[in-house]
């Protein structure tokens, strides 16, 4: 599903996330695939386990500062 043009130019990652969002997700606006980053920095594939993560961490974010 990789296209040509990302395995030539790399990736160009356009932000998904509006609003107040602390978590960064893309999406490549050739391929469509979806990437977010890690507790690193580090942009990394959007899978089923991060977008678990992210959800769980914004859950947690957000409980946190509605107190
Ligand atoms: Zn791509």
């Amino acid at each position: 599903m990789k296209k040509l043009v990302c395995k030539v130019r790399g990736h160009q990652f356009v932000s998904i996330k509006k609003g107040e969002h602390r978590l960064k997700e893309y999406q490549c606006r050739y391929c469509k695939q979806k990437y977010t980053e890690d507790g690193y920095g580090q942009i990394v594939r959007l899978t089923r386990y991060w977008e678990m993560n992210n959800l769980l961490f914004e859950r947690h974010y957000h409980n946190k500062t509605a107190i």
